[in-house]
């Protein structure tokens, strides 16, 4: 079990494995085997997808946040979620137990 509060960074996307061409026609890749995996995000923002390229570098960090930050909206939407669950039975609550007086 994490903690959501953690005070932890977190990066916004989820993370994706990326192969590509080079350009080069005597390259394998021309031959359909691409290089990779290279990380990337994926983030949506504004109603658009874009791919962001990790580099080599970061790798280890940013993939390490964006889970953090995947496991942070998941569990954000169980306690939403539960939270919907608990309002419902609470009003069921309030309506079959509240009468007028007199
Ligand atoms: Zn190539």
């Amino acid at each position: 079990m994490f903690s959501l509060v953690h005070g932890k960074p977190m990066v916004l996307g989820s993370s994706h494995d990326v192969f590509r061409r080079c350009g080069k026609k005597n390259c394998k890749c021309a031959e359909g085997k691409l290089h990779g995996p290279f990380s990337a995000l994926s983030v949506n923002k504004n109603g658009r997808r874009k791919i962001v390229m990790i580099k080599k570098s970061d790798t280890p960090l940013i993939l390490k946040e964006a889970k953090r930050y995947r496991y942070f909206q998941n569990t954000m939407s169980q306690v939403r979620r539960i939270n919907k669950e608990i309002d419902l039975l609470l009003t069921e609550v309030k309506t079959r137990t509240l009468r007028d007086y007199p």
